[in-house]
């Protein structure tokens, strides 16, 4: 690479630079020409002239400054922000508003891949100043995602979507965070498009089916009921656990799809002769109990599967009831007047305050499965028992989930807890294996119950 090469370089990034149409707000280049940045960029790794990495950054909490103070408070800001950008970085580098609260930079020149964190780093730090406007004082600051430009990346396209999968990654990890993209990150960002391309095309319930957890009282030993878990039978990837695909429905706002599918499903297995007249728990998402509609589609899917609604109980995690008390407080009131129980899901994991919770019309806590297995340790024990008698003072049903040993089963039969689920007795299992399980528990002994 002679040095006229690279002079003549410079002067097409100017060139571009020049040509580029300006943001009217930040004085920016235009959403554009970040992808044209990004092809001389490109174009570098063929010629060796150090490495090249492109830059997302999304504003933290923009949209609150904005729906709270008006777009003329936050248009200011993106300004400020606009010239901290500018200036963080070399005049041979790019940086456009790509839109809304989200910068795209390409920085060329660096000599290893450590050099980019580090221009991430001082671009976040630049944020960090407080921006003082209109007698306020502004704190700032983005998630920042970097994606290093080599021969892999033949379009640019594919260089800013990573950079963006990165920052999405710093966004999760909290505020003013940064990552660097992985190709692991890639494959999951594959991996959701199919989860969401194979909802959107209505194609979900093919694919998902439901396995089905007893629950049994600690008391008797007997099967009471089961808890209803979502499964996606994947065409090539074979049987995902839901860890591996409710994220990414949720993140797609598809999860509804599933919810509503799940209690269709439980409830008319509910109802069929195989279980009858045990009771069925159903896992729901948060985002249900902020729809106004919720209700009513209970309603009327215990109404189509002919199931006394006292049979089934909806579950809702803790973190996911504080989200909107007062919504929450309604929806769950009217569950409660249709007969449907509510339980509390992973309790205890949430850190909400107690006050909050006992407002709430639930009918039982699920004891998280952390507390069982924690359960071994004076502390676990003392925080296991302490629930439960809460739950007692409450005056609601609990219910220990993941318990896998006679040890714990007794803990939990001494502090009083009322019900269990866990390895113990079984894992979840498929529709067709219920009925067997269900004959052969009747014949077994019971677990042991201490005195
Ligand atoms: P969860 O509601 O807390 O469910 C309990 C999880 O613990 C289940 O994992 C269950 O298979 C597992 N488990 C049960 N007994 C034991 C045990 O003794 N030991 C251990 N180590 N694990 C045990 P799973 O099925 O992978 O579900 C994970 C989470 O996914 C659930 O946590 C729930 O939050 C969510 N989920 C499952 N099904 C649905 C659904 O239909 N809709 C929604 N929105 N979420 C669901
Ligand atoms: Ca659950
Ligand atoms: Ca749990």
């Amino acid at each position: 690479m002679s040095l006229r090469n690279i002079e003549d370089r410079r002067r097409c990034r100017a060139e571009l630079e020049r040509q580029a149409h300006q943001d009217q707000l930040t004085g920016l280049a235009e959403p554009l020409c970040p992808g044209r940045a990004a092809t001389v960029a490109l174009d570098e790794v063929d010629t060796g002239v150090g490495m090249s990495a492109v830059i997302f950054l999304d504003l933290d909490r923009l949209k609150v400054i904005n729906d709270s103070l008006g777009h003329e408070i936050g248009d200011a800001i993106l300004k400020v922000v606009g010239d901290r950008l500018r200036s963080s970085i070399r005049p041979t580098d790019m940086v456009a508003r790509f839109g809304g609260d989200e910068f795209v930079m390409v920085c060329s020149g660096l000599s290893r891949a450590a050099d980019a964190l580090d221009v991430a780093q001082r671009i976040s730090d630049s944020l960090a100043a407080p921006i003082v406007m209109a007698d306020r004082t502004f704190h700032v600051s983005a998630a920042v995602g970097v994606a290093m430009v080599t021969s892999a990346y033949t379009d640019t396209d594919d260089l800013i979507r990573d950079a963006d999968a990165a920052m999405y990654q710093a966004k999760s990890a909290g505020r003013a965070s940064i990552r660097a993209f992985d190709p692991g990150t890639h494959d999951k960002a594959l991996r959701r498009l199919d989860f969401e391309s194979t909802v959107r095309s209505g194609h979900g319930p093919e694919q998902w089916e439901l396995h089905y957890q007893p629950q049994c009282s600690i008391e008797t030993g007997e099967v009471i009921g089961f808890e209803a878990l979502a499964r996606w039978r994947h065409p090539e990837r074979g049987l995902l656990m839901p860890d591996e695909f409710i994220s990414s429905l949720e993140d797609a706002g598809l999860i509804a799809e599933l919810d509503h599918f799940v209690l269709r499903r439980a409830a008319a297995f509910a109802a069929s002769p195989a279980i009858s007249p045990l009771h069925i728990s159903v896992n729901v998402s948060a985002g249900q109990l902020l729809a106004a509609d919720f209700p009513d589609f209970v309603t009327s899917v215990l109404a189509d599967a002919g199931l006394p609604s006292e049979r089934l109980t909806i579950e809702i995690t803790e973190s996911g009831m504080i989200q909107d008390l007062a919504v929450a407080r309604r929806t769950l009131r009217t569950l409660r007047d249709l007969g449907v129980g509510v339980s509390v899901d992973d309790f205890g994991t949430g850190f909400s305050a107690l006050s909050y919770l006992a407002e709430l019309p639930v009918t039982e806590l699920k004891i998280d499965r952390s507390f069982v297995t924690r359960s071994d340790t004076p502390t676990g024990r003392s925080l296991l028992e302490g629930i439960v008698s809460l739950a007692t003072s409450m005056a609601v049903s609990c219910v220990a989930e993941g318990v896998e040993s006679q040890d714990q089963l007794d803990l939990l039969a001494k502090a009083g807890c009322s019900t269990f689920q866990g390895y113990l007795v079984a894992p979840a299992m498929q529709e067709h294996e219920v009925e067997t399980f269900l004959k052969q528990a009747e014949g077994r002994h019971q677990p042991r119950i201490p005195r």
